[in-house]
């Protein structure tokens, strides 16, 4: 518990000390600082540590289990248009981030899923192209070990001709897609991947690497040109802590991210760090999805052969996922990516019946100016730092794409005379895939990041995660985050820090 709530005015180098500011009683000193231990910043720690990097991950969780009172510093406040659903509960403040609840899920993005603004006149381009990130596609799949890293690039098929799903599919537009889409465990079946279990204790190992638990960053140094010397923390017991650093990079999850430039912008006059074109906070996306489970109605055992037969069938334990896309911007409507999860046996892994497909269609969201956090200039944290304050509501666009992938998902299983809708279709306003409000951009009046997602007007700050995503596509984000972790790993290295 905080015992000396006081708002904590850390000094820049260049400013007058606050009045009743006490100095920070902890010091480290590394290479580079990142803030949360969620998959972007175990992933970066990953590839830094390897290559003799001194990484401290400053993480405001603890190390273990969940703590309601570490979660309550994600409290995120409605601006007065209604939050889609309790954003606060949608990233978890412990270690391994909300890979401690996700579904492992990690298709990519498509390549003109970049390319909205050239290719279908909305959104922006993004400054990388899909060609850039291919190879960091591959790593991330290894690291994640999505499709257990053998062959990530491998289609997963729906093949068996007795269940024609394929063909009713295709008729409303939707392709197979040619990536693995799922984490799996060592045998090769489906399962979230928990990245505090998988990754951390090899990350301990490595003497370069330090996890500070229990403490929040709220606020940097910095000397005259705007270099960051040092992150300032404060933990669960009031004490502040400074972090020394070369560089730092935030990890703290699209919200948290940005809420943390907008902290530091406000407490260090004379810079506006990412904050010129007036995008900080902006552009906020998830994904909204519409989700019908059905009963493969006299069709057990064609299911049962897809998941145990053929050369291109894979197993994923009690689940096998098949991988569709369909993409409607012709209609002006963003693009949507259905799966469909299969399960076989008695034993439930998921809240889907056995012997039931659930279908869950992805659709993307428009970035948006008018969707943005700024700071609450009433309400505060337990540190007494602004809580985030949301604008947010959907856009036609983002309405017509959810009614169309409605209406598609509806003349599919109409179409198959084997399939019997079970329980009527829900949408679905959010799916924690938080992404946007530090948008990665050519320039300083575009975005918040450049191309190698250093924070425009900085010299060594970076953010990584969702929030970079110019457009949100309609993929899961994190092998995204993931493979943008590789990239920006290596610009490090090269950048000999
Ligand atoms: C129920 C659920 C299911 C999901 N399923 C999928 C899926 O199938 N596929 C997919 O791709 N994505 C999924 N997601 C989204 C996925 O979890 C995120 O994309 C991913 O975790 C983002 O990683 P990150 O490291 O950027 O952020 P996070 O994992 O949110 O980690 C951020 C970390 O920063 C820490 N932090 C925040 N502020 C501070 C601070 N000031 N000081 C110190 N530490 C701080 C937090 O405690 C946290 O540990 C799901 C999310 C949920 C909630």
């Amino acid at each position: 518990m905080i015992n000396r709530r006081r708002f904590l005015q850390f000094t820049s180098l260049l400013s007058v000390p606050a009045l009743g500011c006490s100095p920070p009683t902890g010091n480290y000193s590394t290479d580079v600082a990142i803030i949360g231990s969620g998959p972007a910043g175990l992933s970066l720690a990953s590839r830094l540590t390897q290559a003799g990097i001194k990484v401290i991950v400053i993480e405001s969780g603890p190390l273990d289990g969940y703590s309601e009172h570490a979660q309550q510093r994600n409290k995120v406040l409605d601006a007065g248009l209604g939050l889609p659903y309790p954003l606060g509960a949608a990233t978890k403040r412990m270690t391994g981030g909300t890979s401690s609840v996700w579904g492992g899920h990690c298709p990519r993005f498509r390549a003109d899923d970049l390319l909205c603004k050239s290719r279908f006149g909305y959104a922006e381009d993004w400054p990388i192209t899909y060609k850039e990130l291919e190879n960091y596609y591959c790593q991330a799949e290894r690291f994640l070990s999505v499709f257990n890293g053998v062959n990530p690039c491998n289609p997963i098929r729906l093949t068996d001709n007795s269940f024609n799903l394929a063909q009713y599919l295709q008729a409303q537009g939707f392709k197979e897609t040619v990536a693995a889409s799922v984490t799996v465990n060592a045998d090769g079946e489906y399962q979230p991947l928990r990245l505090k279990q998988s990754h951390l204790p090899n990350l301990l190992n490595n003497k370069n690497f330090t996890l500070l638990n229990d403490l929040t960053a709220r606020n940097f140094e910095i000397d005259k040109t705007g270099k960051v010397k040092s992150v300032l923390c404060t933990d669960n017991e009031g004490i502040d802590k400074r972090i020394n650093c070369k560089a730092l990079v935030i990890c703290a999850g699209a919200i948290q991210s940005s809420r943390f430039l907008m902290l530091v912008n406000n407490q260090h006059s004379g810079f506006d760090f990412g904050s010129d074109g007036g995008h900080l906070g902006a552009n906020f996306m998830d994904h909204n999805a519409v989700q019908v489970t059905v009963n493969a109605n006299g069709q057990p055992s064609g299911i049962k052969r897809q998941i145990s037969q053929g050369p291109q069938s894979i197993q994923y334990g009690q689940a096998h996922i098949w991988q569709w896309y369909g993409r409607y911007r012709e209609q002006g409507v963003g693009a949507y990516m259905p799966l469909a999860v299969l399960e076989n046996e008695s034993t439930n892994t998921t809240s889907v019946p056995e012997k039931n497909i659930r279908f869950s269609i992805l659709c993307e969201q428009e970035p948006s100016l008018e969707n943005r956090f700024e700071l609450s200039k009433t309400e505060q944290d337990e540190f007494g730092d602004p809580l985030p304050m949301l604008w947010y509501k959907l856009s036609d666009f983002d309405k017509r794409t959810y009614t169309h992938a409605a209406e598609s998902l509806k003349n599919t299983l109409e179409m198959s005379k084997t399939l019997e809708s079970s329980q009527d279709m829900q949408v679905y306003f959010g799916r924690h895939h938080l992404m946007g409000t530090t948008r990665m951009a050519d320039n300083e009046k575009e975005g918040v990041v450049d191309k190698n997602l250093k924070v425009f007007g900085s010299k060594n700050i970076y953010v990584l995660g969702g929030s970079v995503f110019p457009s949100g596509g309609a993929a899961n984000p994190t092998l995204t985050i993931v493979a943008l972790a590789m990239r920006l790993s290596e610009h490090l290295i090269q950048s000999s820090i």
